[in-house]
């Protein structure tokens, strides 16, 4: 059922976020199927895609494209269409709109614009893979995909060093390999990871091990580098500037009190002689 209620509001139209499964069907929540079988129209970000999943739900609703490369422009025209008093829908692929899926710039608008925006909670890779990772989930950070290039991706998983939450990532299958070396050389072989693999699918696979293991069973196992992958790693138990000697971090957040950070680590690395790069990625981790 669409909500009615439409006292205080600007508009009698609704921007809907509808999440949709991530692999097993029966994950569509009967409220989603009706939100989208009773909006004027649906923002997708394949209308072909959605258009399989949506046939076999008995959803008729006319359907426009609004994906990464077009969000500005459709953007626009659904605001346009809500203001006029019509009730959209904004689904993507798989699962919750807006994690790591366009969404963000309309939902911005919608909220600009006086137009009341209604989620419609379902399934999304991360939180299921954390639900079932065996790791922390007072507190975590999602940090989306993890980059494409070994460089990039290494001082990306450097930048987690320090990291004491439990970190959510997502992966793709052909770059699961090098990503685990990258992550056990820049973390620790004995970090804990999660490999969390087509949840909800026949083949769903969840292994909770060292990275060093993780690492040695996905190599040897070319199954494990199919589909679709989310990486669940353990937060660091104490965290520790091990670039740089206690003296030089002890300077360092000396100055950081009181300066800019590019300025602390420049007199920093005067100062103490360490590698500017040390210096460098341990005020980061500071200022975390
Ligand atoms: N919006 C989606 C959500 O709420 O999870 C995520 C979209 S993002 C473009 C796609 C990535 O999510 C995949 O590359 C993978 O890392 C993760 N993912 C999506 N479905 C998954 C599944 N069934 N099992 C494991 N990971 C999945």
């Amino acid at each position: 059922m669409l909500i009615n209620n439409t006292e205080s509001r600007k508009y009698s139209g609704r921007l809907y976020i509808v999440a949709t499964p991530i692999g097993n069907l029966q994950d569509f929540s009967p409220r989603a199927i009706s939100t989208l079988q009773q909006v004027d129209l649906i923002a997708a970000e394949d209308t072909r895609h959605s258009g399989y999943l949506l046939k076999q739900h008995d959803i008729n609703t006319h359907c426009i494209a609004l994906h990464e490369h077009n969000e500005r422009q459709s953007a626009e025209k659904v605001i346009q269409s809500v203001k006029a008093g019509k009730n959209i829908a904004l689904i993507s692929d798989a699962g919750t709109p807006l994690v790591s899926d366009p969404g963000y710039h309309l939902v911005k608008l919608a909220h600009e614009a006086g137009i009341q925006v209604t989620p419609v909670p379902g399934p999304s890779a991360m939180i299921t893979a954390l639900s079932a990772a065996g790791l922390p989930t007072d507190r975590f950070c999602f940090e989306g995909f993890v980059p494409s290039k070994s460089g990039a991706r290494k001082s990306f998983y450097q930048n987690y060093q320090n990291e004491t939450r439990t970190m959510v990532f997502y992966e793709t299958p052909h770059r699961i390999v090098d990503s685990l070396a990258d992550l056990c050389e820049a973390l620790s072989p004995d970090r804990v990871v999660v490999l969390a693999r087509e949840l909800t699918k026949t083949f769903e696979t969840i292994r909770n091990d060292s990275a060093e293991n993780l690492l040695t069973w996905v190599k040897a196992d070319p199954n494990q580098q199919k589909g679709e992958i989310v990486l669940v790693v353990q937060g660091c138990s104490k965290p520790q500037i091990t670039e740089i000697s206690p003296e030089t971090e002890r300077i360092l957040r000396l100055l950081m009190a009181e300066l800019s950070l590019k300025q602390a680590v420049k007199l920093t690395v005067e100062i103490t002689g360490e590698r500017k790069k040390g210096v460098y990625r341990a005020a980061l981790s500071v200022q975390r």
